[in-house]
């Protein structure tokens, strides 16, 4: 039998971004996705759960998601995995964006290792499949896990999608995204977004007023 991912959200910023803790029951080893911030209170929920991290991975780079990576990643001596490089253009304005909205200092970076689709995302014996989903950002990746849990940032909300209205947005492409990349993964798929509650593939294909099926038909 398939062993359910371990996972925890802690809810960070003052956008309330969902960042996640995952990992591998079996070793204990897991990944952060998306410390935008609050860094003090994802650490003590690692090592409460005694977590050994093995990287942070990124769904995009707007700074409520990759704001703290750098720090992060720096504090536990770990690699940055993704975004898809089209996001490096705000990577690079991270310190722009923090200063914007009060944030604390955000220093630009590299990530360790660029992500492309169809690449996996790996820690302790778990492996998570990457799906390039642009639209709200151009480099918006989606983590997906087998046992049927999919880490999908900013692209699709209970109820909602993402924001278009930002630079290189685009509402087509991120619709299309959804319904060819995310839809294939099944009905069953429980999803984490970037903000809100959880939901299920299924329900946002029967509900959801910008994506549900009833709308292309
Ligand atoms: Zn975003």
């Amino acid at each position: 039998m398939l062993a359910p991912l371990k996972r925890i959200t802690v809810p960070v910023t003052p956008f309330q971004q969902n960042c996640s803790v995952v990992w591998c029951g079996a070793s204990g080893h897991g990944a952060v996705i998306d410390p935008g911030g609050d860094l003090d209170r994802i650490a003590a929920r690692v090592k409460a759960e005694g977590i050994i991290l093995d990287k942070v991975l990124l769904t995009h780079a707007h700074l409520d998601h990759a704001a703290g990576a750098r720090v992060f990643a720096d504090a536990f001596s770990i690699p940055i995995e993704g975004p898809e490089a089209e996001d490096e253009f705000w990577l690079a304005s991270l310190p722009q964006q923090a200063a914007r909205y009060g944030f604390p200092v955000a220093p630009t970076f590299t990530p360790d290792r660029w992500l492309v689709d169809g690449d996996t995302v790996s820690f302790g014996n778990e492996t998570m499949q990457v799906l390039h989903c642009p639209g709200h950002t151009p480099g918006h990746v989606v983590f997906y896990h087998s046992s049927g849990v999919a880490f999908v940032g900013d692209v699709l909300f209970q109820g909602s999608i993402g924001r278009t209205d930002f630079p290189r947005g685009n509402h087509g492409q991120l619709i299309e995204s959804i319904r060819s990349k995310l839809w294939p993964l099944g009905d069953d798929v429980t999803f984490v977004p970037g903000h809100g509650p959880e939901s299920t593939f299924g329900f946002e294909r029967r509900t959801n007023p910008f994506v549900a099926d009833a709308l292309f038909n």
